[in-house]
């Protein structure tokens, strides 16, 4: 290895993790938002974004036995990489079973069944797929925690290529590398958002689909590579959302406030828990309307859009983490029920 690869791949070990998370956690920049005021260019955003849109749509509900006694369906046979699709199981043994033990595993991720009804025979669990995961053939794993019945068995699933297409940002070296004096906080909030995701309310705080945090448009999908100054740095795992400094944000489904507080990357940041290992993200606002802890019913005021953290400009990122995949958020609103 030339003294340079070895200096441009250590920059890739020192850089990317950090970088990656900005771009995870937030829009670093977003060329694609205009300054307050501007007006907004047709963008290549909202045709990825329809064309990710059609990919999800096209869905084939599918009806599994996989074995006798036990029903698995699923809002559709295949799934675009970061996208999202429901399992519902049903169960017809004379043994309930215990919603606790019941999980259901794509790879390594692993996703959470919750009743629906009180009789607890049918359940459903949101199974998100990480954005980029290779096209083909997988299957889901369904653990039923059952003491007696059957405990495990395999249900098919395809997973398609999303299409999502790159950007190229311009942006300050400053912005794609942070200072060195910054580190130890981004390392401390990276610690404290990882623990944060790992805690599961196994209580439903929503109900039916989610509704938009603001009425608007879309001016940097989910899912598009971001190239940062010709060089490929990631992906946006959020949705922008078009919105001036002081544009309510609303909350899109009930939940638990679990962060209100600012943040490196993402601004003065709002992080939803409704349950079940389902978190939804509003980043770069200019003022906070709720405290950790609270209890929000839908629409409830979160706070004011805004510029704060990273941004060359005002809009919302929204960001949806189920169980540590970060999805687009815009299944929220076609999948859940
Ligand atoms: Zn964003």
């Amino acid at each position: 290895m030339t003294a340079n690869a070895k200096c441009r791949l250590s920059n890739r070990i020192l850089i990317s993790p950090v970088f990656a998370l900005a771009l995870a956690l937030g829009c670093a920049t977003s060329s694609a938002t205009p300054p307050s005021g501007a007006p907004l260019k047709p963008d290549a955003a909202t045709t990825v974004s329809a064309e990710a849109d059609a990919a999800s749509l096209k869905a084939t509900p599918a009806v599994f036995h996989p074995v006798k006694g036990i029903d698995v369906e699923l809002s559709s046979d295949h799934v675009i990489d970061g996208g999202m699709l429901m399992a519902k199981l049903t169960w017809s043994f004379p043994k309930k079973l215990d919603p606790n033990g019941m999980t259901i595993h794509f790879e390594e991720n692993e996703f959470f069944f919750y009743p629906l009804e009180s009789d607890l025979l049918s359940f459903e669990a949101l199974i998100a797929i990480p954005h980029n995961k290779k096209p083909g053939n997988y299957e889901l794993t369904v653990k039923t925690g059952a003491t007696t019945g059957p405990t495990e068995f395999k249900i098919p699933l395809t997973v398609v290529d999303g299409r999502y297409k790159s950007e190229t940002l311009h942006v300050a070296p400053k912005l794609v590398n942070p200072p060195p004096k910054e580190m130890k906080r981004i390392k401390k909030e990276q610690h404290e958002l990882g623990e944060m995701y790992k805690l599961i309310r196994r209580e439903k705080l929503w109900k039916g689909p989610f509704v938009m945090p603001v009425e608007s448009i879309v001016t940097s999908p989910y899912g598009g590579k971001r190239l940062y100054n010709g060089e490929l740095a990631g992906a946006h795992l959020g949705l922008d959302l078009r919105a001036q400094v002081g544009t309510p944000i609303y909350a899109p489904a009930g939940g638990v406030v679990v962060m209100a507080k600012n943040l490196y990357y993402t601004g003065n940041t709002v992080i939803l828990d409704h349950g079940y290992g389902i978190f939804t993200i509003y980043a770069h606002m200019s003022k906070l309307k709720v405290k950790k802890g609270m209890k929000v019913e839908p629409k409830k005021l979160l706070g004011l859009a805004g510029m704060t953290g990273r941004v060359t400009g005002p809009h919302l990122h929204w960001g949806a983490v189920i169980q540590h995949v970060r999805a687009n958020p815009q299944d929220l609103m076609r999948v859940l029920r």
